[in-house]
């Protein structure tokens, strides 16, 4: 059991956090850096705390801050929320030893399956497929790894055992270029993610990416909660994510969830988790496991009426799920647009300060955003602003009420990405539904927008 729960991150994610353990009656401490103590969040909390200045690695990822905000405000749990610490085994470790609860899956849990190399053999083990590729983490011996390239085949996928955010993959199209794409990978993955396993796998061509989400708690029950399909991305990050996934029969996402739910059981995981896959020529491909809340959570909630969030603090005090599996209903479609501070052609950040801020609304629509006017975006994190959702009982109807939603959005002051997803709205390979991971960066190849 807990009382208070310190809120480890910022944004919306954290306003997102903050609101679900209102909902629950617990008390909130809100942590912040030099730059961020006007966020929406940071008002509405208990308690507030500033921990250290604007660069994340002397506020949101300095472990022994956040462990002393926890102790002075009396928090007895931790939400990381995703990014940041979400995912470092070493601080759900280090919250449990001293005495506070991590709302997360055991450290155990993450160090197994937040490693992608780890992840793919304990998902082997249970008999879920993987991209074919390396078993393990490449060695230095690069005659091996050459005539293991070989045999998987080219196009191929270098990619960090610990990577993150779509960085840390280099695509490999000829055997003349493995040798110095396993090296800068290598390299790369040391310094950004402190670990420079690296590994290979098939460069799928036309993949979709479906994911699955799951919860599951600390007394062996786990359930699924549909799909995802994530396949709108731009340089390996997701823009639109939708559910269902068009196309996709109930049967095969039944089949691979529950697989899933069963993997939950057999690792003895804990909490809310997705597992995401590559999905081409109608069979899925695992590629590694999020140990966390993600940001596309709400388009499930919508989907299934399931507080996400909620169930994470629930599950993190010892209460057992609340329904199974048959219990879940999916109703309807819903699509999220992310809506970035950038520029929406350029795609380069475009902080500032809000000159107006008026979001949209009405039956199907909302908004998941700490923005309001007069509010400066910082230049020093995320260009993730808002998410905008829209829900409706079948997809044209998301589709059409997200339009209106898109018109109606004023977001003055800063660059968005807003008229991005107004064309997207009206793109014939995202109104058929089904579109591959490639389909966005083909279609700005082609001067989708230029008009603009
Ligand atoms: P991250 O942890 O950085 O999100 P993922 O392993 O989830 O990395 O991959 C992110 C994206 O990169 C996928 O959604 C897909 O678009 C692309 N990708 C990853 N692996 C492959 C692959 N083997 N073939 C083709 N694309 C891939």
């Amino acid at each position: 059991m807990f009382e208070t729960v310190l809120i480890a991150n910022r944004g919306e994610i954290a306003l997102r956090v903050l609101r679900a353990c209102r909902k629950l009656g617990i008390r909130t401490v809100a942590v912040h850096s030099e730059v961020d103590a006007n966020l929406r969040h940071v008002a509405l909390a208990d308690q507030a705390l500033c921990i250290g200045p604007a660069p994340a690695g002397r506020s949101y990822l300095d472990q022994n801050e956040l462990l002393l905000a926890a102790r002075l405000s009396g928090a007895d749990a931790i939400h990381p929320g995703y990014g940041f610490l979400s995912e470092s085994a070493d601080f759900a470790e280090a919250v449990e030893k001293a005495g506070l609860v991590f709302i997360g899956p055991t450290a155990a849990s993450i160090r197994r399956m937040g490693d992608k190399v780890s992840a793919k053999r304990a998902m082997i083990e249970v008999g879920i497929p993987c991209v074919p590729g390396s078993e393990g983490a490449l060695t230095d011996d690069f005659p091996a790894t050459s005539a293991l390239a070989d045999e998987v085949g080219y196009p191929l996928i270098v990619k960090a055992a610990g990577g993150g955010g779509g960085r840390g993959m280099r695509i490999v199209r000829a055997p003349d270029e493995l040798a110095q794409a396993v090296a800068m990978t290598r390299e790369e993955a040391g310094r950004a993610f402190n670990n420079p396993d690296v590994y290979l796998e098939k460069f799928l061509e036309h993949p979709r990416h479906i994911e699955i989400q799951v919860l599951a708690d600390a007394h062996g029950n786990a359930v699924w909660l549909g799909e995802r399909d994530c396949s709108m991305q731009r340089r390996h990050q997701k823009v639109i994510e939708e559910s269902p996934a068009p196309g996709i029969s109930r049967e095969e996402i039944a089949r691979i969830g529950e697989q899933c739910a069963r993997a939950c059981r057999h690792i003895g995981y804990r909490g809310a988790g997705t597992f995401e896959f590559l999905y081409e020529d109608g069979a899925f491909f695992f590629i590694e496991m999020n140990t966390r809340v993600q940001v596309e959570h709400p388009v499930t909630e919508l989907v299934t009426g399931i507080d996400i969030v909620a169930e994470q603090l629930r599950i993190a005090r010892g209460e057992p799920l609340s329904f199974r599996q048959e219990d879940i209903e999916f109703r309807g479609h819903a699509i999220e647009c992310r809506i970035n501070a950038e520029h929406p052609w350029r795609f380069t950040p475009a902080p500032g300060r809000i000159t107006e801020w008026i979001p949209p609304g009405g039956p199907g629509i909302r908004v998941e955003s700490h923005l309001y006017a007069g509010y400066t975006v910082p230049p020093n994190y995320d260009s993730l602003v808002a998410k905008l959702l829209a829900h409706g009982a079948t997809r044209e109807e998301a589709i059409a009420r997200m339009r209106v939603a898109l018109e109606e959005i004023v977001l003055g002051g800063i660059s968005s990405n807003v008229a991005l997803h107004r064309v997207l709205m009206d793109e014939p390979g995202f109104t058929q539904g089904g579109y591959d991971i490639h389909h966005l960066e083909r279609c700005l190849a082609q001067g989708l927008g230029e008009a603009n």
